[in-house]
């Protein structure tokens, strides 16, 4: 049967008719040969009597004629074998060629799909039997769901790889200001307290209070003050390093860790941004920061240095806001 392009996959139950078809064609083949032997055989024999019988009614029939009989009989006999051993041959090459040349195709589709090529498609020939379309066909099919099932795959991958990184970022960041959360703040501070340690590095923190900002949301109300909170944040952000991190320590307090600086070069960080914040024109009014800053010394814990630079802040506040305030070493909590 010629192959009409008809495109479907194999159902078990179809795959078993394919097979038996495929045994039949076999069995049909060697009963042809076993056939075309025996009619042979039979035909030479019956033609070896008759001319026997015919030498006898001729009265020819002794030694010499029934040698010359049997030769001639041998000779034609031979080139006939051979003519059929040879048809044979070749229809059996003709049978088996097709299915070698499947298996090779099917083959080559299957290392390359198991090599992740999923694209990769068995074309068996047009004129090739209607068996091997459908064994191919089936093959093309499950190469196709598999492609399917392989991008489906990675597009959960992906989404999930997506949804991972979100959730590191929400995990380190506040919601409101966009700089990292307190939870990010501690663990950097421990991180560069460490490295500052054992580079024998300076290090310096910062820690930022918005002045009277109670009284701005009372009077300017909430959604104004979390504007101004995320003001601030952006422009601490915008005036320091990009390897400074910042942070929003809690409420209108944000904490900026100042990696491989000394208190001089701190001081003037600390004294821009607070410019900066004092000059910015924030939609109802001037908004003023306080800012304490604390050097790190060896032995220092993070904790202490926290303490530290909350008293310098304290101090700030103190001292009338707007202002920048120095953590002296050691010194206890006002
Ligand atoms: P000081 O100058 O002494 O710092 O006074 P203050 O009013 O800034 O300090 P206080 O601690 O009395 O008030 C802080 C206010 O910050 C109170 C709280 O409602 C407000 N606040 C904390 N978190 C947020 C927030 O996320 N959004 C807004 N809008 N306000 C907040
Ligand atoms: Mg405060
Ligand atoms: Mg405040």
């Amino acid at each position: 049967m010629i192959w009409t392009g008809r495109d479907f996959g194999v159902s078990g139950c179809e795959m078993e008719k394919l097979l038996r078809r495929l045994s039949l064609r076999r069995r049909l083949f060697i009963g042809i040969f076993l056939g075309m032997a025996a009619v042979l055989a039979l035909y030479t024999a019956i033609a070896y009597y008759q001319i026997i019988n015919a030498l006898r009614e001729a009265g020819l029939y002794n030694d010499l004629s029934l040698q010359t009989v049997r030769r001639i009989l041998l000779g034609s006999l031979l080139p006939v074998l051979l003519a059929g051993l040879s048809i044979s041959a070749l229809a059996a090459i003709l049978q088996i060629y097709p299915v070698v040349n499947l298996i090779r195709r099917l083959t080559i589709a299957a290392h390359a799909i198991a090599s992740g090529q999923f694209h990769h498609r068995v074309h068996p020939s047009r004129w090739a039997p209607y068996d091997f379309h459908l064994l191919a066909d089936s093959f093309n099919l499950m190469a196709t769901q598999l492609e399917q099932y392989a991008l489906t795959q990675k597009q959960q991958q992906r989404e999930l790889q997506r949804r991972n990184e979100l959730l590191e970022y929400l995990s380190v960041t506040d919601a409101l200001t966009q700089v990292g959360n307190h939870r990010a703040f501690q663990e950097h501070l421990h991180a560069q307290i460490n490295l500052a340690c054992r580079r024998e590095r300076s290090l310096c923190l910062m820690l930022i209070d918005v002045d009277h900002f109670k009284q701005y949301n009372d009077t300017c109300g909430h959604l104004q003050g979390d504007l101004v909170l995320r003001e601030v944040a952006r422009l601490i952000t915008e005036n320091v390093r990009d390897y400074d991190f910042v942070a929003r320590y809690g409420g209108e307090e944000f904490a900026v860790i100042l990696p491989d600086t000394d208190m001089d070069t701190a001081r003037v960080v600390a004294e821009r941004v607070r410019h900066i914040v004092e000059q910015h024109p924030f939609p109802k009014g001037r908004v003023t920061i306080s800012i304490g800053l604390a050097q790190w010394r060896a032995g220092v814990d993070p904790n202490t240095l926290i303490q530290e630079a909350d008293n310098a802040l304290y101090e700030a506040k103190r001292s009338g806001r707007n202002q920048v305030c120095i953590a002296m070493p050691g010194e206890k909590a006002a």
